[in-house]
């Protein structure tokens, strides 16, 4: 609610500055996010950018990602619905800005941001806000009121700076966007590869668990993430041979059969992702 007091008061002043009535009232107010229990003292907050991870223990919680700068308020009232205890740490998955946009509204109320070494270098590359002063390069485990929770380097995917956070005692995990619900966003810009994804992913699998926060979309299950990678697998070779065809993007986009994959469609992160894979296969 005190969210979306501000939003109502951000709109008044906009108003005010620019009559823009039209342009105010076309706008509507971000979606509540949706706090959700997942397993033990592991909840997620759904909904507007990346999914949250939120590990409650009696030592102060400790968040995976932030989404929006927007959010940043909206997680914080989530938070304290569930735990009087601090934000003591906030684990970045990568650099993207709907994972990470809350990192400096973090920081600035004291919480320890932290990510790997490549997803802040992304970060500062980009310009983003929040750079993570606490970086490592294969894995760093926070101990919080017997809780766990190791960030893990497993190698390239959606960029080459994602982490997968481990709770081992919950046998849970959360992916950032290595998995998310449909279509992958390979980022190139940011080292990003297909033809690695997947060894990332088998990486990933050794690890024992059951349950799977992805970077966007519902909870999902171990099974989950093994189909969605055997999906990302045929799609891969099924590119591969547009590409030794000589399809340029355009006809690729047309070409690749993906209605069999669950939950894909030729949205914009599979268009947008054409071009580089094509020239990655190559
Ligand atoms: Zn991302």
């Amino acid at each position: 609610m005190a969210h979306r007091a501000v939003w109502i008061r951000g709109a008044a002043l906009g108003l005010a500055l620019s009559g823009l009535w039209i342009a105010h009232t076309q706008q509507a107010p971000p979606e509540p996010l949706d706090l959700q229990h997942v397993k033990g003292p592991l909840h997620a907050l759904i909904g507007s950018g990346g999914n949250v991870s939120v590990l409650v223990t009696d030592e102060g919680v400790v968040l995976g990602d932030d989404k929006f700068d927007r959010n940043f308020t909206e997680i914080v009232a989530k938070v304290k619905t569930l735990s009087d205890k601090p934000i003591r740490f906030d684990l970045n998955t990568h650099h993207h800005g709907d994972h990470t946009g809350g990192n400096e509204q973090m920081l600035s109320q004291g919480t320890e941001v932290i990510a790997h070494e490549n997803a802040r270098a992304n970060l500062v590359r980009g310009q983003q806000k929040g750079p993570q002063p606490l970086t490592f390069s294969e894995q760093l485990t926070v101990h919080a009121g017997g809780e766990e929770v190791r960030a893990i380097y497993f190698g390239r995917g959606h960029t080459n700076g994602d982490v997968v956070l481990y709770y081992p005692k919950l046998r849970a995990i959360h992916t950032g966007d290595l998995f998310v619900t449909g279509a992958p966003f390979i980022d190139y810009a940011n080292g990003g590869s297909a033809v690695e994804w997947d060894d990332t992913l088998n990486a990933v699998l050794q690890l024992e668990f059951d349950t799977v926060i992805p970077g966007h979309g519902a909870v999902s299950t171990r099974d989950d993430l093994v189909q969605w990678k055997e999906n990302f697998e045929t799609y891969r070779e099924r590119v591969s041979e547009l590409s030794r065809a000589g399809k340029s993007a355009e006809e690729a986009i047309a070409a690749v059969k993906v209605d069999d994959l669950k939950g894909w469609s030729k949205d914009n992160r599979l268009k947008n992702g054409m071009a580089g894979l094509l020239q990655e296969l190559r």
